[in-house]
């Protein structure tokens, strides 16, 4: 078994969260594209902030299989808040624990798990995507400080957080080797953010450019090692990845959850529509992919637990989750017709939610790269 006790004890605990407080405020979020503060403060309460983070920092002391069940129960009812949960907890989270210093881990780990910090993560710049090695944003040493200049694009809560980890190139002649990661506060002069974008999902967390100019960094706020940043974005987005898979799944179970009670309560014909051989034979190709996904990506969290490189796992995961969560949510727009269409239902927001999975952290092309070079080095 996959699972234990704990772990379904941590589902209903997620379960009720979602819908007590999630399910009430996502048609609001999506629509006014902001976040209720409160709500944020509630989510560091239930420690969803650091659901992997050991204890003596705050954490929830738990184990990934607990991390991709939130994920999960919290995405069926508000996919933007699996970006809030997901980026404390993988993007920002792993790096400051598997290479931040005690000072780090203080200011920025704990605080950020108690929900009085918001962080964020920058590696995305407008000329570097896919190819993340291709960063301009560069970093000159300067005494006890590295003076950072750059712009990074469309990056995750940027308006609203307190701390970026800004990737950057402290030698132009390394390439990924040249790469280091530091902690950048919000308040330092040179720093400033873009104007929130207007997306078409998950519109509840605040995406914007960050800007560097002259921004002086000092050498205690260098994460991790000089030259070693790329290596730590690789490691950091395995964890996303299996984040991000969870998020693709709990969209795509909201999804069937509307698709299942409409189908059941629509006449046409002189018959709900569950009644016909054709409705019942695409819901249950639905629910058997959505079920390979989910497998997929609690053997990823299991692999993790025992301690065993998921990275192949993680891409695999989030490749046939994104892609099974958008056919997934666009079969359910179809069952329901031209409501579907139509904003007042669910599911049309579920359609934009779901588009973004196959996107961040890695696009699906770049999960088949991860994959295909992992089985032919
Ligand atoms: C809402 C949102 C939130 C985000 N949050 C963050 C964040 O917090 N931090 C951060 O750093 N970044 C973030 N990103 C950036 C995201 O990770 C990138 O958008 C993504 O990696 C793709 O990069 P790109 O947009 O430049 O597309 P490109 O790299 O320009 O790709 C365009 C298309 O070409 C394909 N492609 C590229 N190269 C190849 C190839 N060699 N072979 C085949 N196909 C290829 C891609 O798969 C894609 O389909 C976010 C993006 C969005 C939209």
């Amino acid at each position: 078994m996959i699972f234990k006790k704990e772990h379904e004890l941590i589902r209903k605990l997620a379960k009720e969260f979602a819908e007590k407080e999630l399910a009430p405020i996502a048609a609001e979020v999506d629509e006014a594209a902001t976040y209720p503060k409160e709500v944020i403060q509630k989510l560091a309460k239930a420690n969803f902030f650091g659901i992997t983070t050991p204890t003596e920092y705050g954490g929830a002391g738990a184990d990934y299989r607990s991390y991709v069940i939130v994920m999960e129960e919290l995405c069926k009812k508000c996919a933007s808040t699996g970006t809030y949960v997901s980026s404390p907890n993988s993007l920002m989270g792993a790096p400051l624990l598997s290479v931040g210093t005690d000072e780090q881990k203080r200011d920025y780990l704990t605080p950020m798990i108690t929900g009085e910090k918001i962080g964020a993560f920058g590696l995305t710049e407008p000329g570097a995507g896919s190819d993340a090695g291709a960063i301009q944003t560069t970093a000159k040493k300067d005494g006890d400080y590295y003076i950072l200049n750059g712009r990074k694009t469309f990056i995750t809560h940027a308006p609203i957080a307190d701390f970026t980890i800004v990737f950057a190139k402290t030698d132009e002649t390394k390439g990924l080797k040249g790469i280091s990661a530091f902690l950048v506060d919000s308040n330092v002069e040179g720093y400033s953010v873009g104007k929130p974008e207007d997306k078409m999902g998950v519109r509840g967390s605040k995406t914007s450019d960050v800007i560097l100019e002259n921004v002086r960094v000092h050498k205690d706020k260098l994460l991790g090692k000089e030259n070693k940043g790329f290596l730590t974005a690789m490691k950091t987005l395995d964890t996303g990845r299996l984040g991000i898979a969870a998020q693709s799944i709990g969209i795509a179970q909201g999804a069937m959850d509307e698709a299942t009670k409409y189908v059941k309560e629509r006449k046409q014909f002189g018959k709900n529509l569950a009644q016909f051989q054709g409705i019942q034979f695409m819901l249950a190709e639905m629910e058997t992919k959505l079920n390979a996904a989910r497998l997929l990506t609690y053997n990823t969290a299991l692999k993790k637990d025992m301690g065993l490189d998921a990275s192949k796992d993680a891409s695999m995961a989030k490749l046939f989750a994104a892609e099974t969560a958008m056919e997934v949510v666009s079969k359910a727009l179809q069952l329901h017709g031209g409501y579907g269409y139509i904003k007042e239902y669910t599911i049309e927001r579920l359609f934009r939610d779901a588009r973004i999975t196959s996107i961040y952290e890695g696009t699906s092309e770049v999960q088949k790269m991860v994959i295909a070079g992992s089985l032919l080095k």
